[in-house]
């Protein structure tokens, strides 16, 4: 690793986390495997034992049986399965959806229901009740297990009880609560759950979709019916395994949590008694532990990114996926805060790599920049 590398501060796991090395490895033999998984003769073979141990693996991570792993390239391409292959006629979606779900409903063609959030950042139960009322029958739900910028995390199970209720079906985006918070699609009772490996550790570009045993899934993309016809093309055999490993190590570090949250806790307390004018976004609500979104009022989150970045530090403004493109976070907008404080806001995920002096480094440049600015201001 280059000194750069070393020096680097990476708190932006929400974006991507580092990829383990035991995935490394573990992808790198999984290539000097060339079988084709489809394929009966032995070469065939070999490659499938490895997709069908990562599996169960990922199935672990998720509370599921093995067969009801889906395979595909990604959250996003999860997402959209579920949205379109679920059979429903209307979709009910929450504010605060990552863009996946958003533009997979608005592209649909179907009735879409916009459940809204409160000031915390949590899904109102009583709007989502009246829309499961009034939508096209069957409904689809889709509410976010925990949400990617500012962590709060959803009532999951109350809102699948109210759809099921209503004879609607449920799915989850759970990207972000995947090793984070112990998940068991079962217990939670949803239909559908989407994940993805490298917010995990594991590789870009592999995530799956696990359903129920009852719940129809429609293709999005046909061909030679791999994953049970559920999603054709060749598997990306390595990058399962590396899902696989990733899935595992997360599991095992599920109980390390409370050190991440005191991480972050001390993060937010330092910046909050150097200054009353930060806001700490979701900070009444049960949260991802290892996420933190802050708001320094005057300061644009992309001049924040920028000044961050010149001190080593890789942090996000809004969510990672829509960086980049200067709009408003629409979380932050559905929660109510005004463009000026939106606009203001910082990401700051953390992760099984990061120390406590990266949190120091962290809030010394906050810190920095909030003196320089108010000085400025
Ligand atoms: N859902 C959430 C909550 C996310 O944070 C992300 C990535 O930022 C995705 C879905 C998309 O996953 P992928 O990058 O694997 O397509």
């Amino acid at each position: 690793m280059s000194g750069a590398m070393k020096s680097m501060v990476y708190l932006d796991y929400n974006a991507t986390a580092p990829i383990r090395s035991a995935v490394i490895d573990a992808v790198a033999g999984a290539m000097a495997v060339y079988g084709n998984p489809s394929s009966v003769h032995d070469a065939g073979r070999k490659a499938r034992a490895m997709v069908e141990q990562a599996r169960a693996q990922v199935a672990a991570l998720a509370g599921s049986r093995a067969r009801d792993v889906t395979f595909c390239s990604g959250g996003t391409e999860a997402s959209n399965t579920v949205i379109r292959g679920a059979g429903a006629a209307s979709l009910i979606i929450s504010a605060i959806e990552h863009d996946c779900v958003r533009a997979a409903a608005a592209a649909s063609g179907l009735p879409v229901l916009e459940v809204p959030v409160d000031g915390d950042g949590v899904v109102d139960m009583t709007m989502l009740e009246h829309h499961l009322k009034d939508a096209p029958k069957p409904a689809l739900v889709s509410v976010m297990y925990a949400n990617n910028e500012m962590g709060a995390i959803q009532p999951i199970a109350d809102v699948a009880a109210l759809a099921r209720e209503h004879g609607a079906r449920v799915h989850t985006d759970a990207v972000q609560a995947a090793g984070k918070i112990m998940i068991d699609r079962a217990a939670l009772g949803v239909d559908y759950l989407t994940l993805s490996a490298h917010k995990i550790g594991g590789p870009q570009g592999v995530g799956a979709i696990i359903s129920a045993p009852t719940a129809p899934l429609q293709a999005l993309i046909a061909g030679g019916g791999q994953e049970l016809s559920r999603r054709s093309g060749t598997e990306n055999v390595a990058g399962i395994v590396g899902f696989g490993v990733a899935a595992l190590e997360a599991m095992a570090e599920l109980g390390k949590g409370a050190e991440l949250a005191a991480m972050r806790d001390r993060l937010e307390s330092e910046i909050k008694s150097h200054t009353n004018a930060a806001q700490i976004v979701a900070e009444r609500v049960p949260r991802l532990n290892n996420t933190s979104c802050i708001a320094m009022p005057g300061v644009k989150g992309e001049t924040q990114v920028m000044h961050f970045d010149l001190n080593g530090i890789c942090v996000s403004s809004g969510s990672a996926c829509s960086s980049g493109k200067v709009k408003v976070s629409h979380v932050l907008d559905a929660m109510g805060y005004e463009a000026g404080v939106a606009d203001a806001s910082v990401r700051i995920s953390l992760g099984y790599g990061t120390t406590d002096s990266d949190i120091d480094k962290f809030i010394s440049a906050w810190k920095t920049l909030y003196d320089r600015t108010a000085v400025q201001g």
